[in-house]
């Protein structure tokens, strides 16, 4: 499998192969094309494995570019781990010119306000300041259509679970929601039951 054969459109391969990925790893090959296409996915990986390439892909994939709006939510248990998520994001989307925000906390609560009024496609963050954000009506919870938990295990075990189900009932029931965690405790598997509907298991 390359990137070439998941029927990528033209802008996000380019945006993949200028950030000097050339072979998708064993996660991205099996990872990318059913978040494409819409699908629950958890995927059960390590850090390492290019998990961050394979949910950003399959969210810039899925954007609608012509509209400002938040539509699709990314947390991490980390500000590092969300800013660097941003990072990719960004890069991965550079010629699609997506725009990303990281709302994380120890930043400027004014800075999050003015960027997210200006609008973006893509918000990561961290549950506190997202759920802040959330509850400020700063970001519009109605036009988010991708979820995403990124290190599931570790948010849970740094106590944000109750942060995690807040800003989920916030969130349309329509939604696609992509579940990464190196291990599956039974929080995490508790997760997957409630936000999740006949998801695809990826063991890598
Ligand atoms: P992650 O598991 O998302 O933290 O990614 C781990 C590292 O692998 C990062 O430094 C990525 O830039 C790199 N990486 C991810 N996917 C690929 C790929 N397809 N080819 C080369 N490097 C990659």
């Amino acid at each position: 499998e390359t990137f070439d054969s998941m029927g990528l459109q033209e802008n996000l391969l380019r945006g993949i192969y200028a950030y000097g990925f050339e072979k998708p790893s064993a996660i991205q090959q099996r990872g990318i094309v059913p978040f494409c296409q819409g699908l629950d996915v958890i995927q059960q990986a390590q850090s390492g494995t290019g998990k961050t390439a394979t949910f950003c892909s399959g969210i810039l994939q899925q954007l609608n570019y012509n509209v400002p709006e938040c539509q699709a939510l990314v947390l991490a248990p980390t500000r590092e781990l969300a800013q660097q998520i941003e990072k990719v994001m960004r890069a991965l989307g550079d010629y699609l010119q997506v725009r990303v925000h990281a709302c994380v906390g120890g930043t400027s609560i004014r800075e999050d306000l003015r960027i997210l009024q200006a609008g973006v496609h893509v918000v990561v963050g961290t549950p506190g300041r997202v759920y802040d954000m959330l509850r400020r009506r700063a970001l519009r919870p109605d036009s988010i259509k991708m979820f995403v938990l990124d290190e599931a295990d570790e948010m849970l075990s740094r106590g944000f679970k109750d942060q995690i189900y807040d800003i989920f009932q916030l969130l349309p029931t329509n939604l696609q929601v992509g579940v990464f965690s190196a291990t599956m405790p039974p929080e995490a598997l508790e997760i997957t039951r409630k936000f999740m509907t006949n998801p695809v298991r990826i063991l890598v």
